[in-house]
């Protein structure tokens, strides 16, 4: 019974084990950053712990436990005891710094939001103001209703206005400045997708541009001083918004923050400590929607762009065999046709044999079925750069640029070649065996002829191949 008990408590030890000690390192190392860099001047209001806390939390799920949530307590209580807090202090503090983490939290279930859908629109708008009048604003508030009254303490109970407003204004410049890196922090594969991307796209110096206007603009906010520097990088903020991934938005939004909020702090000082400190406010405040904009602009962009990229493809593709469809086919054949470079075109015209007795005999839902089969099998036996379309209800069409008349030859017939040797099984269990037949056309470039006479051209070789008796193939003369 004894060895039992024990044997569970170590297991549940063990199981909490690991988030203690991620949680406590990340928040240790956070507070440090945080206390060291305050010397510093402009990066006094920088303490990524509470954000990173947070962004930790909502995206590594596993490490909201009770060991995750002790882990952070130690890292809080820790990193102030090493730079030489006396005990209380440092416990409200850690208090303070755990409340705004909890209430985001708290709020965030409540309201059911869930930070993966930022994609949808407002979800970050919703969740940068849970946070900023909700954990932000209960942690400033918990922490003028302690510190000012411990000894010894930074806070003053003359000035609670004044640094409630610093606490919280802090607060929200940090969420805004931090939880969007972790949030968006991308995986290695969408890393990997990116730089495919930028592969098969080509890098373009252009794209660059909005990160040199970004730099040029943040510099003038150390040479034409005063409180419009806060406006400076507005314009290539927005434009980058407009033109990078969220998470180097992200990032970029970072580090103007920063450099502004040293503009303005270090050149832009009142003479009164009472106006440096109301300034500083509303600098912070000011910052935050200097980095919000860019963020929200960002993800609504990205969703309108990837909205066009699915309305395009299903414009240009048929729903049933993912082939393009005939719009495209023309669109991009006339295209091929007119380019200097090409030289030849080849068009092999396929049509199902007897399809409609198939439709017939095993319904219209199996007739479905054999199209995306037949459709998937010639898709597996042509290259990329050549054109498959669906330009009917049982009829195909290959337009293949700069290959001889033997090479296209040599593709037809393996494509028939494969069809009739490949059946499909039906759902119960038989094998379908479809054959069919095909035209072929060769032309040199330039022609006369438009493609839709092309295609005729094929269509009369593949009525030819029907008429000598099907899964045959006939070149035009
Ligand atoms: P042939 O060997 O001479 O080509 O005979 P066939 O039966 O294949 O040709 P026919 O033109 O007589 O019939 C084509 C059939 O294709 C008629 C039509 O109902 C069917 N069909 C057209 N579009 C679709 C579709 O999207 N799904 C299904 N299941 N059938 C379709
Ligand atoms: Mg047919
Ligand atoms: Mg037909």
């Amino acid at each position: 019974m004894h060895t039992l008990l024990i044997s569970s408590q170590l297991s549940s030890l063990r199981q909490h084990a690991p988030a203690f000690f991620i949680i406590g390192a990340v928040v240790l190392i956070c507070c440090l950053c945080g206390i060291l860099s305050r010397p510093v001047t402009f990066l006094a209001y920088l303490w990524p712990a509470n954000a990173v806390l947070l962004g930790l939390f909502l995206r590594f799920k596993h490490l909201n436990t009770l060991g995750g949530w002790l882990g952070a307590f130690s890292g809080y209580m820790l990193a102030d005891l090493l730079t030489g807090n006396f005990l209380l202090l440092t416990f409200v503090l850690s208090l303070a710094n755990l409340i705004n983490v909890i209430i985001s939290l708290f709020l965030i279930q409540c309201w059911k939001l869930n930070y993966r859908n930022y994609n949808q629109g407002f979800t970050f708008l919703y969740l940068f103001t849970i946070c900023a009048l909700g954990g932000c604003l209960a942690s400033a508030l918990f922490a003028i209703a302690t510190v000012p009254y411990l000894s010894d303490t930074f806070m003053s109970t003359q000035r609670l206005g004044v640094d409630f407003g610093m606490w919280w204004a802090g607060e929200i410049v940090n969420c805004i400045t931090i939880l969007p890196i972790i949030l968006f922090f991308p995986t290695l594969t969408e890393i990997g997708k990116y730089f495919k991307n930028i592969k098969l796209n080509q890098f373009h110096l252009t794209k660059l541009l909005p990160l040199i206007a970004i730099v040029i603009s943040v510099t003038f906010t150390h040479i034409f001083t005063g409180p419009g520097a806060l406006l400076y990088p507005l314009a290539a903020l927005i434009w980058a918004a407009l033109s990078y991934p969220i998470f180097i938005v992200a990032v970029i939004n970072s580090i103007v923050c920063l450099v502004t909020y040293h503009s303005l702090t270090y050149f832009y000082l009142s003479d009164s400590s009472a106006a440096y400190l109301s300034t500083t406010i509303s600098v912070r405040i000011g910052l935050c929607m200097l980095g919000f904009a860019p963020l929200v602009l960002c993800i609504i962009t990205s969703n309108r762009r990837e909205l066009y990229k699915k309305v395009l493809y299903l414009a240009n593709h048929d729903s049933l065999t993912n082939t393009i469809n005939r719009r495209h086919l023309f669109e991009k054949g006339e295209r091929y046709l007119s380019e200097a470079k090409s030289h030849s075109v080849s068009l092999v015209m396929l049509d199902l044999d007897h399809f409609k007795r198939m439709n017939d005999q095993y319904g219209h839902h199996t007739g479905d079925l054999v199209l995306k089969h037949f459709s998937q099998l010639v898709e597996d036996n042509i290259r990329a750069n050549e054109l498959f379309a669906r330009v009917g209800g049982e009829e195909f069409l290959i337009l293949m640029m700069n290959t001889t008349l033997q090479e296209t030859q040599a593709i037809a017939e393996r494509i028939r070649n494969k069809i009739e040797l490949t059946p499909m099984q039906l759902p119960q269990g038989d094998l379908l065996f479809i054959t069919t037949s095909i035209g072929i056309t060769h032309q040199s470039l330039p022609t006369e002829l438009s493609l839709q006479n092309i295609i005729n051209l094929a269509d009369r070789a593949l009525y030819r191949s029907k008429a000598l008796g099907r899964n045959q193939i006939t070149i035009a003369s």
